[in-house]
């Protein structure tokens, strides 16, 4: 089982290797001549794959893709350009392969979480992909200067076009492989709005390369848009569309780019693709980071309104609760009811069985009270063994129904604790708002107060408020 999942792998390893060298041929022998600057290569999609490739199966791939990227640009680079000479063809191929491997390694090692901050992923560019970019082409220019392949201006052009294509296929591979490592491939996610933002993206591309030049603004807008949104695999495949579009249509017209000097024209285009994506990325980093904030905070509301002991909400929870019911009900003129549960004779209760079954005896009480009321109404533990529910929208003739099954079911009931079955009952005292009430906590004195007369009058029973 073993052997046969390393053969699986091993024949994997190879197909990749055997892809990487026929992409960096095909970039150096077809896509670099597109224009014919002879050293444009527009997508650098071997950089980005070879990046991944490092990332996602280690330093064993150091060799067979070294060979790969000399081989296919050196054979590339001969059968293109008479004047050059294989060896240096083989040497720039071997730079090209080495240079995402120092990517990968700084991304491995130094920003594992480039993606999960903007400070991160812009250290991560200028350190991981601009730096090792410019430092291959220092190295490489000596061996072209020998073979006179640097004619005058060629090495900045060269410097600029191959730091900015290098960082942006860079850019774009980890964040697709990212995407996919997080939340692999799911196409139930796939709605049509988002089918729709793509080809937006595609008509808008294509309409500013052969009609409208200046839509390829609007595209960076669109993609802005979709950043905030917070649709981050539909970004990048937009970017993606963007990207593979502008390639096929740049050969035939160059739209906004079009300026009498064609190498200002090229290096301006590959620009304007670096800092569309480096910003939608960055906007939508931003907005994962905003996303997992509001998470955390919700989370931790929740965690510090909820009672540990019973799980019904507390004190905390109950009061903005019982000031917004009091908002909705004057605004819109209806009736709710506050009932007081308070266990009876719980002290006593404690003395002869101990705390541990007393808190037994609360969860049950918040269990048997939580069972009985809607799910709209709120049950909270008000402090000790004592309970407070709102029945939202609620008069108190019905509530008062609710609240005496309440009271029969809890002193039927049976706490099983300790080989004991033990029995016990609650008082309540209950009240329904009046139009006069000139603050929340009106409605809540009054169910205390014939809480109060009902623990007076004998325990075990429910005592309405009358009205006004
Ligand atoms: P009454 O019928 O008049 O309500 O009498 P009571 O004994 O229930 O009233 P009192 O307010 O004197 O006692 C409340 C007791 O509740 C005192 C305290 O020890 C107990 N208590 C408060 N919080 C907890 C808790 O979290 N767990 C347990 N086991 N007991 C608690
Ligand atoms: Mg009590
Ligand atoms: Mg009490």
């Amino acid at each position: 089982m073993q052997s046969v999942l390393s053969q699986t792998r091993s024949r994997m390893i190879f197909l990749w290797v055997v892809l990487y060298g026929s992409l960096v041929w095909a970039d150096m022998r077809f896509l670099s001549a597109i224009l014919d600057l002879n050293t444009v290569t527009l997508l650098n999609i071997s950089s980005g794959l070879a990046v991944i490739l490092f990332q996602h199966f280690g330093t064993r791939l150091v060799l067979p893709l070294t060979v790969a990227g000399a081989l296919g640009h050196g054979l590339a680079a001969i059968a293109r350009i008479e004047s050059v000479h294989l060896i240096t063809g083989l040497l720039f191929g071997a730079c090209l392969t080495l240079t995402p491997l120092i990517s990968s390694w700084i991304w491995k090692k130094l920003y594992p979480h480039c993606l999960d901050s903007v400070s991160a992923l812009f250290r991560f560019l200028i350190i991981g992909c601009l730096v090792p970019a410019l430092g291959m082409i220092a190295l490489i220019s000596i061996p072209l200067y020998l073979d006179e392949q640097l004619i005058s201006g060629r090495i900045q052009f060269l410097a600029v076009e191959f730091a900015v294509t290098y960082t942006t296929a860079v850019l774009m591979s980890v964040s697709l492989y990212t995407a996919w490592q997080r939340v692999g491939i799911d196409f139930g996610k796939i709605t049509r709005m988002r089918v729709a933002y793509v080809l937006c993206v595609f008509l808008l591309t294509l309409f500013s390369f052969s009609v409208f030049p200046g839509s390829i603004f609007i595209v960076l807008a669109l993609l802005i848009y979709i950043a905030f949104a917070g649709h981050w695999r539909t970004l990048l495949i937009a970017l993606c569309t963007l990207i593979a579009t502008t390639i096929v249509m740049v050969p035939i017209n160059m739209g906004a780019f079009d300026i009498p000097d064609i190498h200002n024209g090229v290096l301006a285009l590959l620009i304007y693709i670096l800092t569309t994506v480096l910003a939608s990325i960055s906007i939508s980093i931003q907005v994962m980071e905003l996303k997992n904030a509001v998470a955390a905070r919700d989370s931790w509301q929740l965690k510090a309104s909820l009672d540990p002991l019973t799980g019904v909400v507390n004190r905390y929870g109950l009061l903005p609760e019982l000031a917004i019911e009091y908002e909705h009900a004057r605004r819109a003129r209806y009736r709710y009811t506050i009932a007081v549960f308070d266990v009876d004779h719980f002290k006593q209760f404690n003395d002869n069985y101990g705390h541990l079954a007393g808190d037994q005896v609360l969860k049950d009480v918040a269990g048997i009270i939580t069972d009985t009321v809607r799910q709209n109404d709120l049950v909270a533990r008000y402090g000790g063994e004592e309970f407070v529910v709102i029945f939202r929208n609620t008069r108190a003739s019905d509530a008062t129904h609710v609240a005496e099954r309440i009271r029969e079911r809890i002193a039927a009931s049976v706490s099983h604790i300790d080989d004991q079955s033990l029995t016990y009952t609650v008082s309540c005292g209950l009240a329904e708002n009046h139009t006069d009430d000139i603050h929340p906590e009106r409605i809540f004195d009054r169910a205390d107060d014939c809480l109060y007369q009902a623990k007076k009058t004998g325990r075990n029973r429910v005592v309405v408020a009358p009205p006004p």
